[in-house]
């Protein structure tokens, strides 16, 4: 290592960290299909999804014209908390491997909430405070998005509900609590404080709570309390446009010691980490300046890319939120009970599938223990102890790193290690307790999400 002229980890300066966001939609030649407003199935205006979403968040989802955006300097300086990130040359793992290739991964968990997902929050929140709101509700399962906005609304004391699916919140106390030590209000969902959560407590007396009543829930009190709106933290485009921050850096760090990167890797729930590592790369593609290989990893549990329909879906199990096209497996769509890595969303990026529908970005599923193999190989070696999530892109960069020490080929090589896995040990029990299991849906099981897409496809 010490001989090596790449340093182990490349930061760059604070000067140097992205001063405004890139809209990869400006250079698509086929844009993303419009969101459609589930009454009249007419694309939605920004006047109807102002009144969910604040008022520049829903401008800038509904932009595909504008390449740039500027990061505002309240933001900017909130991500000099945490970022630049670090770019890491995983010169460990490449020598356990015995591999010829150079792998790199951008490290998004240097910060509380573990994950990349604050990078989205800080700035749903920021607008949120310049529209002069009083705050914003949200829905979280496992955890990691509330996490991420309860930071941010305490940053700019903006007032932070979240409702947590009731079984997370039951069996996962330690999110619940870093949430309410950043001062949110967590509800479990079902709850007896909206419409809705009402009628499924009486419906399911006892039931454990879905993501999909969660977002119900989280959607009712926004638009029925005044002075607060929903935020959501993936699949949408402005999360998309956020999460380019990760990818202008990675491209920074690579520029400043001269790497051109030949695969770029990154997992895939609802798109939005891929979406952000990818967004300067995939758009020198577009513009036919340069090639790179980019593969999506999903998990073989939910493997929407892979098995999905690309059609118009709900984006929630409560049908309350617009249509939006992209690959999906059906809005009812539930991954089996042993899954425990994470990326659970039944739908894609509506970016994300349009570039796969194009062929600009490649995707693969991977069984949850070869997830967990790769996870802990990593963690032994470079120290990290990775998300179960991020380890599916770590799976696919080792398999790819592989393949060079077959062909003997020098590679460059990056994923996205998107957060880190402190509180997803009862997964790590699992796979340490010899009793994780992998469960591939058969084609019927999929059927049956399939059924529950809407009719508009005609
Ligand atoms: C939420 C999350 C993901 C998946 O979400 P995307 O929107 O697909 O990026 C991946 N890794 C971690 C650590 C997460 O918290």
């Amino acid at each position: 290592m010490a001989t090596e002229k790449i340093p182990y980890k490349t930061y760059l300066e604070e000067k140097e960290m992205p001063e405004k966001w890139y809209n990869v939609r400006a250079d698509m030649r086929n844009k993303p299909a419009p969101l459609l407003n589930p009454g009249t199935l007419q694309p939605m205006t920004v006047e109807e999804l102002s009144a969910v979403f604040c008022e520049d968040l829903a401008k800038q989802e509904l932009d595909d014209v504008t390449p740039y955006f500027d990061i505002p300097d309240e933001i900017r300086d909130f991500y000099k908390m945490y970022r630049p990130s670090p770019l890491v040359r995983a010169y460990f793992l490449e020598k356990a491997l015995g591999t010829p290739a150079h792998i790199y991964y951008k490290f998004e968990g240097n910060n509380t909430s573990g994950s990349h997902k604050l990078n989205s929050a800080i700035a749903q929140a920021y607008y949120a405070k310049k529209q002069g709101l009083k705050g914003v509700t949200t829905e979280t399962g496992a955890g990691q998005w509330g996490t991420a906005l309860s930071m941010a609304c305490s940053y700019f004391d903006l007032d932070c509900k979240v409702y947590m699916v009731k079984v997370s919140y039951e069996q996962k106390p330690f999110r619940r609590e870093v949430m309410r030590t950043y001062g949110a209000a967590v509800t479990p969902s079902p709850s007896m404080e909206t419409n809705i959560g009402r009628k499924i407590n009486e419906e399911f007396p006892g039931t454990g709570g879905s993501l999909g009543c969660a977002i119900s829930e989280a959607v009712e009190k926004a638009v029925s309390s005044e002075g607060y709106r929903y935020v959501l933290g993936s699949v949408l485009s402005q999360v998309l446009l956020h999460q380019s921050v990760i990818g202008l850096e990675t491209k920074a760090a690579f520029d400043k010691i001269g790497v051109k990167p030949d695969m770029i890797i990154g997992c895939a729930g609802g798109g939005s980490n891929l979406g952000g590592l990818i967004a300067p790369f995939v758009g020198e593609k577009l513009r036919g300046e340069n090639d790179y290989r980019i593969i999506a990893v999903e998990p073989a549990s939910c493997p929407s890319l892979t098995r999905g329909k690309y059609v118009y879906d709900f984006c929630d199990t409560g049908m309350v939120c617009p249509l939006a096209k992209m690959y999906t497996l059906g809005h009812d769509f539930i991954p089996s009970p042993n899954h425990a890595g994470g990326l659970r969303y039944h739908g894609m990026s509506s970016v994300i599938s349009q570039l796969y529908e194009d062929g600009y970005v490649e995707a693969r599923s991977v069984e949850q223990t070869n997830v967990f193999d790769a996870a802990v190989q990593f963690a032994r070696v470079e120290g990290i102890l990775p998300a179960p999530e991020s380890s599916h892109a770590i799976r696919v960069a080792i398999d790819e790193a592989l393949k060079c020490k077959e062909t003997g080929e020098a590679k460059n090589i990056v994923f996205g290690l998107t957060g880190t896995g402190y509180f997803d040990l009862v997964a790590y029990q699992k796979y340490n307790d010899g009793v994780m299991s992998d469960y591939i849906p058969t084609d019927a099981d999929l059927e049956k999400g399939f059924a529950t897409i809407p009719q508009v496809n005609l």
